[in-house]
């Protein structure tokens, strides 16, 4: 296998970049401008204005401030004055012009006090910036990256993994986490969150990435497609934590593995593929660690006579499930403007709560869901709603999506995608689409 080349880890700040070629090939240019020019009409050069044509060898000094900070400034100052000497002591050796040291140090004077002000200048912005990126990409309470620096790396490692260098999810969740802040405080809660963060970075290997997700859900990226290595990890990650001991005694955590697989189409998918088996880890009695599986859904038996009568429904109620009020408030009006009465909420679990509360006959024609939210994916709440009612109607809107997304569901389940952002019509059209499509005995998908 070839080792994956797409960087986990974050990105490196300027002030750390590798000056481009093309900055040197300027910084070569603005020195060689005025050396030529002293060397060709060394009286003009040598006398008042002449002085001017030195300002060109600035540049390089304003270049490696912005590449290196201070250090670069110290090269592009012993540069040029080896430089402005060389060109000086050569003129002045072979008889070129008379010397002219009084405006050789006038020369030398600008030329440092002006590369030493943008120095100073370039280290308080690249500090002020490196502290801002900083901030921006790290989680304030564990340390670890944040969702922000997560969905990035996911987004770039899924790419690569599209392009053959596969990538492991492993989702983590901490057990029983709201008893534990009901009994012992959220203090105390902060102080288990603290302490799991310390245990994932331990066991986290530098080419991989452990993130804070949200709440008390934790995300690895790890680069390589074996399950079996990822599992050790896991395992690894579950064990260090229950070694530890809290006021409560030990404080477990159940985790969920997916690792990537062509089709996925999106890398929300692997994440919800990864989050399903943190519910079966869940459902199966916490404190462990389980693989997602392309059947690791409930698999219900179909009621197969069933499946025809619903293949053509009318207008009717539907579901949206979205944490970004906007994307929500959007498709209700939509939806609702072409004669949908819609049902909405930003809580998965709310969502599986109603859907069993109205029953039978409040159920919704379709369910039109965000793919990645807070506490439970949309493919999660879809299998718990399809081990309710198998028959369920599905429509994820999901970023990055590219051609047919397997792992869709439960056999009976009807599933599209839409990827955002996405036109009315196009939602209108999807709607109408899986309202009117024949459920199939495995779950059936479009892009
Ligand atoms: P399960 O074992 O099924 O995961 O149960 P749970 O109680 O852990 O799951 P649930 O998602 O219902 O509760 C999560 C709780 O995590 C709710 C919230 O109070 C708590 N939580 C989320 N973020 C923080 C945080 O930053 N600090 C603290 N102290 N608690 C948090
Ligand atoms: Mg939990
Ligand atoms: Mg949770």
């Amino acid at each position: 296998m070839t080792p994956m080349r797409i960087a986990l880890a974050p990105e490196r700040s300027p002030a750390d970049r590798v000056v481009p070629l093309r900055a040197l090939a300027i910084s070569l240019l603005a020195f060689a401008v005025p050396v030529s020019a002293v060397l060709s009409f060394p009286d003009v050069t040598n006398a008042g204005f002449g002085t001017l044509v030195w300002l060109p060898a600035l540049i390089p000094a304003f270049l490696l401030a912005y590449y290196r900070g201070l250090r670069g400034v110290a090269v592009a100052l012993a540069g040029g004055m080896a430089v402005i000497t060389a060109t000086q002591v050569s003129v002045v050796a072979f008889e070129i012009a008379e010397p002219n040291w009084s405006l050789l140090l006038a020369i030398v004077l600008v030329y440092l006090v002006v590369s030493i002000g943008i120095a100073v200048l370039a280290e308080a912005l690249n500090r002020e910036r490196r502290k801002a990126e900083g901030m921006a990409l790290v989680d304030r309470l564990t340390g670890l990256p944040n969702r922000r620096q997560l969905d990035a790396s996911l987004e770039s490692a899924f790419a690569a993994a599209e392009r053959g260098h596969p990538i492991t999810v492993v989702v983590f969740d901490l057990d029983h986490f709201k008893r534990v802040n009901d009994t012992h405080g959220h203090a105390a809660g902060d102080e288990a969150l603290r302490q799991f963060g310390e245990v994932l970075r331990q066991d986290t290997r530098g080419q991989d990435l452990s993130a804070r997700f949200g709440g008390e859900e934790f995300v690895s990226v790890l680069r390589g497609g074996e399950a079996a290595s990822a599992a050790v990890f896991a395992e690894r990650v579950l064990q260090h934590m229950r070694e530890r001991q809290f006021a409560w005694g030990r404080q477990t955590v159940s985790a969920g593995i997916a690792v990537h697989q062509p089709g996925m189409g999106s890398y929300e998918v692997l994440l919800a593929a990864a989050d399903r088996a943190l519910y079966l880890s869940k459902s199966g009695g916490r404190d462990r660690v389980t693989m997602a599986t392309a059947l690791a859904v409930p698999t219900p038996a179909l009621p197969s006579p069933v499946i025809a009568a619903e293949a053509v429904r009318p207008k009717e109620r539907l579901f949206v499930v979205d944490d970004d009020r906007e994307v929500r408030e959007s498709v209700r009006l939509a939806l609702a403007g072409d004669g949908y009465e819609v049902w909405e909420t930003d809580d998965p679990k709310e969502a599986i709560r109603h859907f069993v509360a109205v029953g039978e006959a409040g159920r919704p024609a379709a369910i039109v869901t965000d793919v990645i939210m807070p506490g439970m994916t949309g493919m999660t709440m879809i299998d718990q709603i399809a081990s309710v009612s198998p028959l369920v109607r599905v429509i994820y809107m999901s970023g990055y999506v590219h051609g047919p997304v397997s792992w869709a569901g439960a056999p009976g389940t009807v599933v599209a995608f839409l990827d955002k952002p996405f036109t009315v019509d196009r939602l209108l059209s999807t709607v109408d689409e899986v309202l009117h499509r024949v459920p199939e005995a495995r779950a059936t998908v479009l892009p």
